[in-house]
């Protein structure tokens, strides 16, 4: 079984999954400021809440339980005065701002908060990505010299990656099948937002599923990665693959991705020179 359920917030559900570790979708703020004692009742543990705001000063943070983990989606920063009244408290919070990198603002936004000392995560839009201001935002994120919180997905891939796997930055969205299942009000599940979306569940009923890891769906995703190789498509010649998997093969005709994931793992590797100093003697013998 995954990990992690990403479920909405609906007191009907609550019973259903209790002693589980869950990822709650809350949809208005009373619901947020009233959880914790629902989850506690039914000994759910909240391994985070996703909550949307309009602009991320529009959030009243000073209502909500300054330890609550909130990945906190906003379709802006907001006023910048506004912003300077919530920042002790956005520094004390558990909360990572999420701002779609869909515009040059928004890059910026992403930059003051870090450099803010606030931990960010850009959200990628999915049809076609701005490949050169993603490429700037993420040299910042990792070769920045000047004091900045981290900036997902770029700062998680580069502190798991390793050249003898392939990994990708999907957890960073509770959207990797490996982690996190998704569960809706009436039980359905899916691997994936997207499939939850498109109503394609899994045939099983939640109460009796088991070991997900053992469901066909589950093992048809994990071959996944291979149809690129067998198709002998672009992704199986790119030397950004391990880090990327194909997640842009809708739109990487261009070479905009493979550029960028190019350059990504030089930074990774010059961040990890940076950060594990010891990475390159394991071949000296250990005890
Ligand atoms: S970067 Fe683009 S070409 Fe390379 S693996 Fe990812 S989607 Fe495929």
């Amino acid at each position: 079984m995954s990990e992690f359920l990403v479920c909405p917030f609906t007191e009907t559900i609550l019973s259903a999954i209790s002693g589980r570790s869950v990822v709650f979708r809350v949809e208005n703020i009373e619901d947020l400021r009233g959880i914790r004692p629902h989850a506690n009742e039914y000994s759910i543990h909240i391994h985070c809440i996703v909550f949307t705001t309009p602009t991320l000063t529009a959030f009243p943070l000073d209502t909500i339980d300054s330890d609550l983990p909130i990945a906190l989606h906003a379709s802006c920063l907001g006023s910048f005065p506004s912003l300077l009244r919530m920042l002790p408290a956005l520094r004390h919070s558990n909360l990572r701002v999420y701002l779609p990198m869909t515009h040059a603002d928004r890059f910026s936004e992403l930059r003051i908060l870090s450099s803010l000392g606030i931990h960010t995560a850009g959200v990628f839009c999915s049809d076609t990505e701005d490949w050169e201001r993603v490429t700037d935002l993420m040299t910042y994120a990792l070769l920045g010299r000047a004091p900045h919180a981290p900036i997902f997905p770029f700062q998680y891939l580069a502190t798991r990656y390793h050249p003898q796997t392939r990994r990708n930055w999907t957890a960073v969205y509770f959207d990797d099948p490996a982690t996190y299942v998704h569960v809706d009000a009436e039980g359905h599940l899916a691997f994936q937002l997207e499939e939850m979306k498109r109503e394609q569940f899994l045939d099983l009923d939640f109460s009796r599923s088991g070991d997900l890891t053992q469901h066909p769906d589950f093992l048809v995703w994990q071959e996944r990665w291979k149809s690129h190789f067998l198709q002998n498509d672009l992704c199986s010649r790119c030397p950004g693959w391990r880090a990327c998997s194909g997640l842009f093969a809708s739109q990487c005709d261009d070479g905009g991705c493979r550029s960028f994931f190019s350059e990504f793992l030089d930074c990774v590797e010059q961040y990890q020179a940076r950060t594990y100093p010891s990475i390159g003697r394991e071949e000296i013998w250990q005890p």
